[in-house]
């Protein structure tokens, strides 16, 4: 015999509701394998966000010091090319300080996660430098202008977006003027240095991101082209 939870009712075997109250009747012995609208409890697995977040990039931290550490140890027994597993090892740290440092954050910081970005990829650069035996002084007039263009791209960027809600049409022009900014700077260096690649290299770039441009200039001016591609791609 059985009674309801809530009004105290005495229930039909079958009852799969309370007569009086309404309330669903739960079975807890019932089989919740063949009948899982009567499940006393949930059947969906409910892991907090945050902590699966956490997780996954622990495990990806284990997974990148692992070629870390072997190529330290590789690079201990033969060092005929030098210091070679620094490049690794710098580059793990850097793809890791970018990427997965994020996932521990509690909250996005993205001014914070600039700052240390930038930190990192200064200090990254700096490192592949006198490796490479290339002259110091190209730190100073090479890679610090390009760094510090993208750096400053990045942080009005971030300024921008977190004024007010955005357009995706108008992140589109904001991003391929950015794009055009550094490009710009990069030709330019590469020009003063007699770089051709470079400079080739940047043309091209600037050329592309101006159709970008010009598309998102065309989504933001025209409604009806915007919700058409929304539609599309469930924007
Ligand atoms: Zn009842």
């Amino acid at each position: 015999m059985s009674y309801c939870v809530k009004c105290g009712v005495e229930l039909d075997d079958t009852a799969k509701k309370c007569p009086l109250c309404n309330t669903a009747v739960y079975m807890p012995n019932a089989d919740i394998s063949s009948n899982e609208d009567q499940a006393p409890f949930s059947q969906v697995k409910m892991i907090p966000m945050d902590a699966k977040k956490e997780f996954i990039a622990s495990v990806i931290t284990v997974l990148l010091a692992i070629p870390m550490i072997v190529c330290g140890i590789v690079n201990l027994f033969y060092r005929k090319d030098g210091l070679w597993s620094v490049y690794v090892i710098t580059s793990v740290l850097l793809f890791w300080v970018i990427v997965i440092l994020p996932f521990y954050l509690k909250k996005i910081r993205p001014y914070l996660m600039w700052f240390i970005d930038t930190a990192a990829v200064l200090v990254y650069v700096y490192v592949f430098f006198p490796l490479r035996n290339e002259n110091a002084n190209y730190y100073l007039t090479v890679a610090l202008p390009i760094i510090a263009a993208v750096s400053l791209c990045v942080l009005i960027f971030i300024k921008w977006a977190r004024g007010k809600e955005r357009h995706w049409s108008s992140v589109i022009i904001h991003l391929a003027i950015d794009i055009a900014v550094i490009s710009a700077v990069t030709g330019i260096i590469s020009l003063y240095y007699s770089v051709v690649w470079g400079a080739v290299a940047s043309i091209i770039v600037f050329l592309s991101v101006l159709s970008l441009m010009a598309f998102g200039i065309y989504c933001n001016r025209s409604a009806k082209v915007r919700a058409w591609l929304e539609k599309k791609f469930f924007i």
